[in-house]
């Protein structure tokens, strides 16, 4: 392989040790002959510290504010990994997201990236340099500093892989590959050899942290071929590729969860044309994700309209459904914490009824109500009370047949189980 992206993550830099270790990885990789561009996310937990700092100043801080802050955790990662490729004795030079040339939207905290002009990077890389680029970041073209979301690093390496057409995007993190479910939650998970980007975009989507949604898109999308492994082993990681390996007998691939989910009910909508636009689109227009949303049956020309949002979200959206209630004429809100969304995934449910069936006998088998459902051709959602998640995954990670006696891998070495 002649050019590839490595994108290490915030637990594999997040100390000078841990730095110094994937720099001697990344010269190994770069031999002669082939050029090596890295990623690198913000330090251990340098982002959530950087959140809990303003949060500290001003509870609800301009989005751009927060941009110019955040991008600074990137920023301190390229420098001191250049560093440390130099004291081995290598060229390397490190890019923030602005010089590498990546242009994104004007949409602070959540931008996505509109192109990327990768003259700088390829020209230091004919330069014999190993380049080093500041994930998470871009800017505008009117010049201002954004982010792309949390775990946005992984989309600035694939898009950068797209952009050089490199021949393959590596993905190096504290697990050894992407698992039927979250490894720090089921230890017998099961390690996949190989995943297709769908049944990876909708793990992604449904929470599974491994991988940042867009990334998985990009991938996709460009066909970039994506593989995710450990940085503190050789341990052959997984594949991201396009078509579905179906295997005998598998219906579910794996398992996401999302523990931080807030419902909302609109209680008493009036059954008009355009009233139910009117609410997400204010809530759209507000940067407000909506996920699963119910309509129940009209009563008297009324109906109540539940749906969920990230909880991060739920203060901005009780605020946005309070501007539009005059227009609305709605007759109550009330809003719910502390839930959870368990997901299956397989791209074999398509052809097999009664998958939806099975979920639900399995968590109601563990005492545990289901409060909304949501299903697409290759998954089944539903939303719980975030204190059973465990229990609930445990149970549905057995019940599909998906439990494997190997080791587990995950942290440093020193954390082997
Ligand atoms: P990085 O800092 O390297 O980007 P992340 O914390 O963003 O790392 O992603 C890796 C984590 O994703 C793992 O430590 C693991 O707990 C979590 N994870 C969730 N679902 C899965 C899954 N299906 N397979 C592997 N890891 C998963
Ligand atoms: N540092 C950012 C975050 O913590 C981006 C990333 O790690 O991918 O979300
Ligand atoms: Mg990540």
């Amino acid at each position: 392989l002649s050019l590839i992206v490595m994108k290490f993550g915030g637990s594999s830099v997040g100390d000078a040790d841990r730095m110094k270790r994937v720099a001697e990885r990344i010269v190994r990789a770069a031999e002669p002959g082939r050029r090596v561009i890295v990623v690198v996310s913000a330090m251990g937990d340098t982002t959530d510290d950087l959140i809990d700092l303003s949060k500290k100043i001003n509870p609800n801080p301009p989005a751009r504010e927060m941009d110019m802050l955040l991008a600074n955790g990137e920023q301190i990662s390229i420098a001191l990994l250049s560093m440390a490729i130099h004291a081995l004795g290598r060229e390397a030079v490190s890019f923030t997201g602005w010089q590498a040339g990546i242009t994104t939207d004007a949409s602070h905290g959540r931008a996505r990236i509109a192109d990327i002009d990768p003259k700088r990077v390829l020209a230091a890389l004919d330069e014999g340099k190993i380049v080093i680029v500041a994930g998470f970041q871009g800017i505008t073209p009117e010049g201002e500093i954004t982010t792309l979301g949390r775990g946005g690093s992984d989309t600035t390496a694939v898009a950068l892989a797209a952009a050089v057409k490199a021949d393959l995007c590596e993905i190096y993190t504290d697990v050894d590959g992407v698992y039927s479910t979250d490894p720090r939650i089921v230890r017998n998970a099961r390690k996949l050899p190989a995943i297709s980007y769908d049944e990876m975009l909708e793990l992604a989507h449904l929470g599974a942290a491994v991988l940042h949604p867009r990334a998985v898109e990009y991938a996709k999308l460009y066909s970039v071929p994506l593989v995710v492994r450990s940085s503190f082993t050789e341990h052959e990681g997984t594949l991201v590729k396009g078509e579905a390996a179906l295997e005998q007998g598998i219906v579910v691939s794996g398992i996401a969860c999302d523990k931080n989910v807030a419902r909302i009910s609109i209680q008493g909508v009036p059954d008009r044309p355009g009233i139910l636009a009117k609410v997400f689109t204010a809530l759209g227009n507000a940067g407000v994700d909506v996920d699963i949303i119910v309509q129940g049956a009209v009563d008297g020309g009324k109906a109540d309209v539940s749906f969920t949002v990230s909880g991060n979200d739920l203060d901005k959206a009780l605020s946005v459904i309070e501007t539009v209630r005059k227009d609305v004429e709605y007759e109550g809100v009330s809003s719910e914490t502390g839930l959870a969304k368990v997901s299956i995934v397989g791209a074999g449910m398509v052809s097999n009824p009664g998958v939806a069936a099975r979920m639900f006998e399995v968590i109601a088998g563990q005492g545990v109500n289901i409060k909304m459902v949501s299903t697409s051709e290759i998954k089944v959602s539903c939303v719980i009370e975030s204190e059973s998640m465990k229990q609930v995954v445990i149970a549905l990670h057995s019940a599909y047949g998906l439990d494997t006696s190997e080791q587990v891998f995950v942290g440093g070495p020193e954390e082997r189980r």
